[in-house]
């Protein structure tokens, strides 16, 4: 089972599900609808899943599969997240109750292979490897939540080769903490070692080999990963 290191401590959290929540910015959904279809807010949270082969801890690299000696996908991008750590078992978890249930947060990058995602969706059908392609969630060690004042105000940023692609706040999100742990909590239950990422700000981009993603999130840290 894969495991997250916790920042300045032996603990390791062995990771379950790994939950995702999309269009979780307004900026990011102005930028991500086409012109043919108007930039609209969910009215809940619009929720994905990655496998578990889909995770690393820390710093490392990321590539586009190969099947059967050709690429997938000639478009690789980079979303970084806000990563909550659920602390214990809960099911129908109400907002005031949420925070009980989360052990920390870490910085995360959900990689996507935007080619695949948009011809699925065209076509109706499933995108899931665009999402949960081998290495697709690398997240950062994770920060206990008793030493983060506002996990809400913390500005999230990813930088290109040293240049901003990405920089807001976890203000900005449109579904909260609290109320995306009740929303998954009452839908599918939560496990303790289950992880979810909240969504990404505007900015996501095309990425090539030999680029340098740096992902940071104020207060819990910095995830460095090379594109292959
Ligand atoms: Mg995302």
């Amino acid at each position: 089972m894969y495991k997250l290191k916790v920042k300045d401590s032996s603990e390791e959290i062995p990771v379950q599900n790994i939950y995702c929540v999309g269009k979780n910015y307004l900026e990011h959904i102005k930028e991500f609808d086409t012109k043919d279809k108007a930039a609209e807010i969910p009215k809940s949270p619009a929720i994905f899943l990655k496998p578990n082969t889909a995770l690393s801890c820390g710093n490392g690299s990321i590539k586009i599969p190969v099947f059967d000696g050709g690429k997938i996908s000639d478009d690789l991008q980079n979303e970084v997240e806000l990563v909550i750590v659920i602390a214990k078992d809960g099911n129908n978890i109400s907002e005031v109750a949420a925070m009980n249930h989360v052990f920390g947060f870490a910085v995360g990058i959900d990689f996507t292979l935007r080619d695949i995602q948009t011809e699925m969706k065209t076509k109706g059908l499933p995108w899931a490897i665009s999402k949960g392609f081998k290495g697709s969630g690398p997240v950062s060690e994770v920060v206990e939540k008793n030493k983060i004042t506002d996990p809400e105000n913390l500005n999230i940023t990813l930088k290109v080769n040293g240049s901003f692609k990405q920089n807001a706040n976890t203000s900005q999100m449109i579904f909260k903490i609290n109320y995306i742990i009740h929303y998954i909590s009452s839908i599918f239950g939560l496990r303790k070692g289950d992880i979810i990422f909240t969504g990404t700000p505007a900015g996501i981009t095309k990425l090539n080999p030999g680029d340098e993603v740096e992902a940071e999130l104020e207060d819990v840290g910095k995830l460095n990963i090379k594109v292959e």
